[in-house]
């Protein structure tokens, strides 16, 4: 679908925020929350000693999932999903903070194809189905959407959400929290606003009572009380928590982050809302200018990648 300026802005800013948040996070991680008052800086350090503005495994398994939408790819073709997960594997190889679910399934693939991880994936949620619920799917779901803003695209963007998920997380509450999200993105990119409970109609029928508490704690609570955010539910609340007290893009990230423990993600999960919500321009030039990651990307070249993703072709930004 043709996309006004300002729409494009909104696309170019799912990638750019979450991005900003995985890197505004990445200093922090494993650290516990920190005071309101507390400045946070984008400056990189923490646990894996990342360069100030360099982005995490949140942004470099998302950039995947654009490429394949900018080359014009569908996330219902096999041979894209295959690509996907050629791409993280061969990522992979390299990464030094790479999730612990991610990690055991790409190590032990016997072939780098998108049927030998989603059957992975699922026996390992089958052996594990109280631990399969990692934050690993949610926190690189922010590019989908672009791929499905056309009118009535919201069926098969909750289905392209859910698939890319069961690549790597067999448990349905990570491929629910994508749907969600996914859903949301791409009503904030169409209409500047961010409406997460509308959402849940693309949920099945039988889950949404329990999304709906879920999202509702989350608004009566503060990003610090979702402690577990490494698990999936949480994580989705820590961010939800984030945008819904937050003023702006840059006091939403702020908040994710002081959320403490892991702050990349949670940021880079809301950032990609917020992003989307609120625009690239939202972005602080200070922190465009100073981000960069894998596979050799700086905010110039992710915008580049939303921008081909929505089908605007090269230059229409
Ligand atoms: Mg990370």
């Amino acid at each position: 679908m043709p996309l006004t300026p300002a729409q494009t802005d909104r696309a170019i800013g799912a990638l750019l925020g979450s991005a900003a948040g995985d890197a505004l996070g990445a200093g922090y991680e494993f650290g516990p929350p920190l005071p309101d008052d507390q400045p946070v800086h984008m400056a990189g350090g923490g646990s894996f000693d990342w360069e100030p503005g360099e982005w995490t495994d949140d942004t470099s398994m998302a950039v995947p999932i654009a490429q394949v939408l900018a080359d014009g790819g569908s996330l219902d073709d096999e041979a894209c999903l295959d690509r996907i997960v050629a791409a993280w594997s061969q990522w992979a190889l390299t990464a030094t903070d790479i999730g612990v679910q991610t990690s055991t399934l790409l190590d032990a693939l016997p072939e780098p194809t998108a049927a030998a991880a989603r059957r992975q994936a699922a026996e390992h949620y089958a052996a594990n189905p109280r631990h399969a619920g990692g934050n690993g799917t949610l926190m690189r779901t922010g590019p989908v959407a672009l791929g499905y803003l056309g009118d009535g695209r919201e069926d098969a963007l909750a289905a392209a959400a859910r698939a890319v998920s069961d690549l790597t997380h067999g448990d349905p509450d990570a491929g629910d929290a994508c749907v969600l999200w996914s859903l949301a993105v791409r009503h904030a990119v169409r209409e500047g606003v961010v409406d997460l409970t509308a959402q849940l109609a693309w949920l099945p029928a039988d889950r949404r009572a329990r999304w709906a508490a879920v999202i509702a704690e989350a608004e009566e609570s503060q990003p610090a009380d979702f402690a577990k955010n490494g698990w999936v539910v949480q994580a989705l609340q820590g961010a939800w928590s984030a945008l819904h007290h937050g003023a702006d893009l840059v006091d939403v990230l702020e908040r994710a982050v002081r959320g403490g423990r892991d702050t990349d993600t949670v940021a880079a999960i809301a950032g990609a809302l917020a992003g989307a919500a609120h625009g690239a321009a939202a972005v602080p030039a200070e922190w465009r200018q100073k981000l960069h990651g894998w596979p050799g990307l700086d905010a110039d070249g992710l915008a580049d990648l939303a921008v081909r993703a929505v089908g605007g072709g090269p230059g229409a930004a």
